[in-house]
């Protein structure tokens, strides 16, 4: 009877009748997903925030965006984005980011971070490591951290954090401190080693320990940044290995260009030695070859000069101005939690250098990452929902132009690598990263029927990063759509002001 019933209301139904439209369609463009191979025209079906269809003849949506004569691709996810602002992710909204995660530094409380954003807003994807560097400066310095990225700054100020080992009590303390940000589901452990080089093995071993424990990665800033030994980059490379070793836990290796520099060849042998031996070791890189950080950094203090490999005060800049010896000097006493630019390789005059970031870029299976910094005014965070940008607002152009200008200069230009793999490295591989703890960067990454709509259109023959170190405050142009969870937050090339889709990529609280 319920088969003559199916029947009936089969029968009953007209045959021309049209299926329910889409919430939205990506009409006619070049469909590439990096992870099944497809490549080829498309029309992409959203609905209720997930991709429901992917199809070689034309869809029908409640809202069409054409793109025809376009790239379509997963949207790209960032895992090393220190602007977890407003003004900052729609900054990278048009560089291509539809997720960006604070996972190096991280932060404490994490549970104050996710519910601070959660309450303004974002425009993309959301999340946080929790930050062993905090629960760190919180013991030494009795300074309670608040979840935002000036309580970092602000520990500038102090010096009983960087050089000193920490008691048995107090790694208890610091440990208890990093495992409450997990429990209120922080994606992995931030760990800014390079801030703290005074800081004991025996910590880092027990924060691994902790990672393997509760099966998530670690993203760590490595202990030293110099060419010369002892203390080297090298040297702290092989720390990460051999956590990894001991432990168990998934290393990852936060900016490889900028911590190798010119000792690229020999820390990327190391780092593929582990992994063939079947060490949890990933790594990131970005197209530039100038950092950014705290003038006072540790990095920045003693012989740095020649740690790194013959630099200069002048390699540093503040808002596009080089700083001489004296300079520098009043600005470690008197600013320290300001951001700088350093300049650590000059690919512009040398094939050599420009050879070597080569290798971080391209290292195999490595993610591109953008260390994008917030945005300032006159050395302040801009924190506000401000948009347009003020002329004179200040980051690395990293923040702006990381995709755009990696998919530029090594997918168009110098054909470094091909468009699927380029593809790849900016989306499928930061996924990958992070899906065996984090289950929701499972749907992430993939242009799939079931995958969350996280989508880029964009032309590839114009796509490209526009700001510079001088005047950083530069959208990168190319980027037709960008849509988030189902919902476009640039259309047409034009930022959708009101577009606030973005959601909290976060591990279930305990
Ligand atoms: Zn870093």
């Amino acid at each position: 009877m319920h088969r003559l019933l199916l029947c009936a209301l089969l029968a009953a139904a007209p045959l021309a009748a049209q299926p329910r439209p889409f919430d939205l369609v990506i009409a006619g463009g070049r469909v590439i997903d990096p992870e099944s191979g497809l490549d080829g025209i498309r029309w992409i079906g959203v609905t209720a925030g997930r991709i429901t269809a992917i199809s070689a003849s034309p869809l029908r949506g409640r809202e069409t965006l054409d793109a025809k004569g376009q790239i379509v691709a997963p949207g790209f996810i960032d895992l090393h984005a220190h602007g977890q602002q407003i003004a900052a992710a729609r900054m990278q909204a048009f560089d291509g980011v539809t997720t960006a995660l604070e996972l190096e530094a991280g932060t404490l409380p994490v549970g104050k971070a996710y519910d601070a954003a959660a309450r303004e807003g974002r425009p993309i994807n959301y999340g946080f490591s929790a930050a062993w560097v905090f629960g760190r400066i919180a013991e030494k310095e009795q300074m309670e951290p608040d979840g935002a990225i000036s309580y970092f700054q602000e520990a500038q100020r102090r010096t009983g954090w960087q050089h000193t080992i920490a008691t048995a009590d107090e790694t208890r303390r610091i440990v208890s401190r990093v495992e409450q940000g997990l429990k209120e589901g922080a994606l992995g452990i931030g760990i800014l080693a390079g801030y703290a080089p005074g800081s004991g093995r025996k910590e880092h071993y027990e924060i691994a320990k902790l990672a393997k424990t509760w099966n998530v990665p670690t993203f760590t800033h490595v202990r030293h940044l110099s060419v010369i030994e002892p203390q080297s980059s090298f040297e702290a490379f092989q720390e990460l290995v051999a956590l990894a070793a001991s432990t168990g836990a998934h290393m990852h290796i936060s900016h490889l260009n900028s911590n190798s520099t010119r000792d690229i060849p020999a820390i990327a042998e190391l780092i593929r030695g582990a992994q063939q031996r079947g060490l949890k070791i990933t790594t990131e890189a970005y197209p530039y070859a100038a950092g950014s950080t705290v003038v006072g950094a540790e990095i920045f203090r003693g012989n740095w000069r020649e740690r790194m490999g013959g630099a200069k005060a002048s390699d540093l800049e503040l808002a596009g101005v080089p700083f001489s010896d004296s300079t520098l000097t009043q600005a470690q006493a008197k600013t320290p939690g300001e951001w700088v630019v350093i300049h650590f390789m000059r690919p512009e005059t040398s094939a050599a250098d420009q050879a070597f970031l080569d290798q971080s870029v391209l290292f195999p299976g490595g993610a591109i990452a953008s260390d994008g910094m917030p945005w300032t005014l006159q050395g302040k965070t801009i924190l506000d929902d401000v948009w347009p940008l003020p002329t004179d607002a200040f980051a690395h152009p990293r923040s702006a132009g990381t995709f755009s200008r990696f998919l530029r200069d090594y997918v168009r230009e110098r054909r470094k690598v091909e468009l699927r793999e380029g593809l790849r490295k900016v989306s499928l591989i930061p996924a990958q990263i992070l899906e065996q703890s984090v289950p929701q960067m499972r749907q992430k990454g993939r242009l799939q029927v079931g995958k969350d709509a996280d989508i880029v259109v964009f032309d590839l023959a114009t796509f490209r990063d526009r700001a510079t170190f001088t005047a950083p405050n530069a959208t990168s142009v190319g980027m037709k759509h960008v849509v988030v969870n189902g919902v476009p937050v640039i259309r047409d090339a034009e930022l959708i002001r009101s577009a606030l889709p973005g959601k909290a990529i976060r591990r279930s609280v305990k």
